[in-house]
C-alpha cells in the first residue's frame, strides 16, 4: 500500500535521550527528532522499529472500516442495551482531533474519532458503548454511567483515554451535538 517512507533524521542539542518520530509532508516523510550526540548507528535499529509501528497504525487508520464499526455496534446493542438500541448511522471521521466521539439524538447519528481505529478493541468499545448510552440519556448523569458500567472495561478504558488527553474533553455535553 503505502511505499518506503523518506527518513528525515533532525538532532537537536536539547534532546537528551528521547526520540520520537512524526510523519510529515502528508505522511510521506518520517521526521526522526533524536539527541544531538546519537550517531547512525545507534539509531538505525530505534529508527527501524519506529517505522514499523508507525507505518502499522496509519494502515490501521487508513484501513478504519465503516462496515467493521456498524457491526460491532450492533454486537454491543445486542450484549448490552438488550438490542432495543436503534440509530441510522455509525460512521467513522477524521475531524474529531479533540473528542473521541459523538452523538446526535435527534438524528440518531454517531460518529467516532478515526483513531480509535489504531486503538485496542476494548477502548473502541468503550467509545461505541458510550455513544451507544446517549441514544438513550443525553446527558453525562448517573442513569447514563449506569447504562455505560455494564460495559465491564469502563474504568480501565475511561483511563487509557485520559492518558491519552481524550477522556477529559471526551464529549462532553457542551461539545455533544444534542439538540
Ligand atoms: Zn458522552
Amino acid at each position: 500500500m503505502s511505499s518506503d517512507p523518506e527518513i528525515r533524521i533532525v538532532r537537536s542539542d536539547r534532546r537528551r535521550r528521547t526520540i520520537t518520530a512524526r510523519w510529515i509532508e502528508e505522511g510521506k516523510i518520517m521526521e526522526v527528532l533524536a539527541p544531538a550526540a546519537a550517531t547512525d548507528a545507534e539509531l538505525a535499529p530505534i529508527i527501524e522499529n519506529l517505522k514499523g509501528r508507525m507505518l502499522r497504525h496509519r494502515e490501521r487508520v487508513e484501513t478504519a472500516d465503516d462496515g467493521a464499526l456498524a457491526c460491532r455496534a450492533a454486537e454491543l446493542n445486542r450484549q448490552y442495551f438488550g438490542g432495543r438500541l436503534v440509530w441510522s448511522e455509525i460512521r467513522y471521521v477524521a475531524n474529531q482531533q479533540h473528542r473521541y466521539g459523538s452523538c446526535t439524538p435527534a438524528t440518531r447519528t454517531i460518529r467516532i474519532s478515526h483513531r480509535l481505529a489504531a486503538m485496542p478493541a476494548w477502548v473502541r468499545d468503550y467509545v461505541i458503548v458510550h455513544e451507544l448510552a446517549h441514544l438513550q440519556e443525553g446527558n453525562h448523569g448517573p442513569r447514563f454511567w449506569r447504562l455505560v458500567n455494564r460495559y465491564p472495561k469502563t474504568e480501565r478504558a475511561r483511563g487509557y483515554l485520559i492518558c491519552l488527553g481524550l477522556e477529559a474533553e471526551g464529549d462532553e455535553a457542551g461539545e455533544m451535538d444534542v439538540e
